[in-house]
């Protein structure tokens, strides 16, 4: 059938940048013609200063809790406040610096479709796990926590980011064929769930993606757009990345 998701490519700033960062992309993104759907995801102290006319934000994190004494976080709540879209959620970073569980990153995606923030949802294997040819072991228990937690319905509001942690700054992306097969594996598991929350989902790479890979990668079956560290830091080199989606 027919494939009708919509491209869709996130930048992850991670912890860099600054206002005058934010001022460049809110003047070189105002005319971008890109038919994905392109967002920003800044530290969220620089959120306030982005025009979210030409393309939306999301934070890096969000909590799994409500408004309260948890010192430090922030909630869906604030997020929307704020005019945020989106939201990743459980980047291999913060499962790997913060010790974040597949269960926990589960709350938090469901707290965000609750709240109408769309969460990208980051999963993927280290080296010693693809060496040892465990790839779809590992990232389908990271799915079961997903599909354990969220209905049908709240799974068709997430993205799903697959960013194998060897890629990840590495300057090793993952090639056409590696990242296809594992966007196969990952829309099948899903389709074992419900055939059309499958077909409607979109998944994006993430993982060393750069302007003279983004086209080949997204125009693989199974990949819907991209999840970009390092170059969504320059915005010349984001913006070409949005455009091959
Ligand atoms: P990278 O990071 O593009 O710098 O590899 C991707 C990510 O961590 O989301």
């Amino acid at each position: 059938s027919e494939n009708l998701r919509k491209p869709f490519v996130a930048g992850n700033w991670k912890m860099n940048g600054n206002l005058a960062l934010v001022a460049e992309f809110n003047q070189k993104l105002a005319d971008v013609n890109a038919s994905a759907e392109v967002v920003v995801c800044a530290p969220s102290l620089f959120l306030h200063a982005f025009d979210k006319d030409s393309f939306s934000v999301g934070t890096q994190n969000v909590s799994h809790l409500d408004n309260g004494a948890h010192t430090g976080e922030l909630s869906v709540d604030m997020l929307k406040e704020a005019g945020c879209k989106y939201a990743i959620v459980g980047h291999s970073e913060r499962r790997e610096d913060q010790g974040e569980s597949s269960e926990l990153v589960a709350l938090k995606a469901k707290k965000c479709v609750a709240a109408g923030v769309t969460p990208i949802i980051c999963v993927g294997e280290s080296l010693e796990i693809r060496e040892a040819d465990n790839v779809e072991s590992f990232v389908g228990e990271q799915l079961d926590a997903l599909i354990n937690a969220m209905s049908v319905e709240e799974l068709s509001k997430t993205v799903i980011a697959y960013e194998p942690i060897w890629a990840i700054g590495t300057g090793k992306t993952a090639s056409p064929e590696q990242a296809q097969e594992v966007h196969e594996f990952i829309r099948g598991y899903f389709f074992k769930v419900d055939s059309q929350l499958a077909q409607g989902l979109r998944i994006v790479y993430g993982g060393s993606v750069k302007p003279d890979n983004a086209k080949t990668l997204f125009a693989q079956n199974d990949v819907d757009g991209g999840l970009i560290g390092g170059a969504s830091l320059k915005a010349e080199d984001f913006i070409s990345i949005c455009q091959a989606a």
